[in-house]
């Protein structure tokens, strides 16, 4: 009997576990003993990172889109269909039209925008968290000149929760640059009562973004946005003008997840150690679609997807999966055009973000090239 492995999402950790699995077991598949199956809703792996420097003219989307085809290993059955559906009873997947069994099924389905739950934030928000809104931004970046530029981030959990402190930083280097800061406040606004969900990273960002001259309102959950008067109104009653809105949209999980019945809003529940699904057997979320509390964050979704892999290798081969996740995160911070510190962390020890370098700064581009190789399972 033919194992059925059957991974749907081919963003970086359906691809990363796509990789990993043709690797360890190419005898397996190679012998019919194993079927690795990839499924992505779009032909394109799309490696989002590069989307905050498209909102500053340093990288165009098509740097972030290469084929999947070019991606994902010979042994993978790639299959270029949305999942429609999930029976995690029977054991199926509804996708081209078909019916598809697993024996083993991971999730990696990634987060998505859900810009209608506040009022006007379409019309009057920009943001750069998709590739058509971070060249929208850009356009706008490049032609505001002076007036005040509010940074809110509304959603919360949201896809690298470093990006708004990093764009508020950049954004700030980047008009002094071009000699236009003087004429532009920036405000960055917080849903909770500090900087970042993190505190130590809270603790940290305060006095940066104080010496840059960018004001801070914690506490602000946003409720609705006018964008005929250019104001941002707060759940807690803050009102702010603006003259360019840049928001950090509400994010959902995929539609999928939810109308399968695997978690109301679109997130899986899984241990947060063997990232196994609690309430189904055979079921796997890595990435963004798993509600662990942890950074949705590639290089999470690329560690999960190696825990995944080898534990799945171990079932496969009827031993029983030992390998686990320790929470592990790694992130770049850029603190400005050309300069960047990390935080390293997990569940055991915290975020300590050291001074920012150009050296980092450079790390960071240096990565976003060599990712290609990584997805790739070759670094
Ligand atoms: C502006 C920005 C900057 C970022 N910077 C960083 C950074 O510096 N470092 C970092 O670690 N992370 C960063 N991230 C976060 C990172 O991109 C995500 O956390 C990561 O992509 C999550 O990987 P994933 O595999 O879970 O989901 P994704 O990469 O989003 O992939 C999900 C895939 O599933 C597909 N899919 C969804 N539903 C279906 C379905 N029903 N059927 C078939 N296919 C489906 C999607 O089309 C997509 O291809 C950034 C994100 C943004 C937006």
């Amino acid at each position: 009997m033919t194992h059925r492995i059957a991974i749907i999402g081919g963003g970086t950790g359906g691809v990363v576990l796509a990789n990993n699995l043709a690797e360890r077991l190419a005898p397996e598949i190679d012998a019919g003993e194993v079927a690795v199956s990839l499924f992505n809703d779009g032909e394109d792996h799309i490696y989002k990172p590069v989307w905050l420097y498209v909102a500053f003219g340093q990288r165009e989307p098509a740097d972030g889109r290469r084929p999947l085809a070019e991606l994902v290993d010979d042994r993978v059955d790639l299959r270029i269909e949305r999942v429609d559906d999930i029976d995690t009873e029977e054991k199926t997947l509804s996708a081209g039209g078909g019916t598809v069994g697993y024996d083993s099924l991971v999730i990696a389905t990634g987060s998505q925008m859900d810009t209608e739950s506040i009022d006007g934030l379409d019309e009057g928000g920009y943001h750069f968290y998709g590739e058509s809104a971070s060249t929208e931004l850009r356009d706008e970046l490049l032609s505001f000149t002076e007036g005040h530029l509010v940074l809110s981030v509304i959603g919360n959990p949201h896809m690298c929760p470093v990006a708004p402190l990093e764009f508020v930083m950049m954004a700030d280097d980047w008009f002094r640059s071009r000699g236009l800061r003087e004429d532009i406040d920036i405000t960055y606004t917080y849903p909770i009562m500090r900087t970042h969900g993190n505190e130590h990273i809270a603790e940290w960002a305060r006095p940066r973004l104080a010496e840059r001259d960018i004001a801070v309102e914690t506490m602000f959950n946003a409720e609705a946005i006018d964008p005929s008067d250019g104001m941002l109104t707060s759940m807690e009653g803050t009102e702010l003008d603006y003259d360019l809105l840049v928001t950090i949209p509400p994010h959902t999980g995929s539609d999928l997840i939810t109308q399968a019945g695997l978690g109301e809003t679109g997130w899986v529940d899984v241990d947060s150690h063997t990232l196994e699904a609690t309430e189904f057997d055979d079921v796997y979320a890595i990435g963004d679609a798993a509600a662990i509390g942890v950074p949705k964050a590639g290089s999470a979704a690329h560690y999960q997807a190696n825990v995944v892999a080898k534990r799945l290798t171990s079932t496969v081969r009827d031993q029983q999966p030992t390998a686990t996740y320790d929470g592990k995160t790694l992130c770049f911070v850029e603190t400005g055009m050309d300069e960047a510190t990390y935080v390293s962390f997990d569940y055991n020890n915290d975020p300590s973000p050291g001074r920012p370098s150009r050296t980092l700064h450079w790390s960071k581009l240096a990565y976003n090239e060599s990712y290609w190789l990584t997805a790739r399972g070759l670094l």
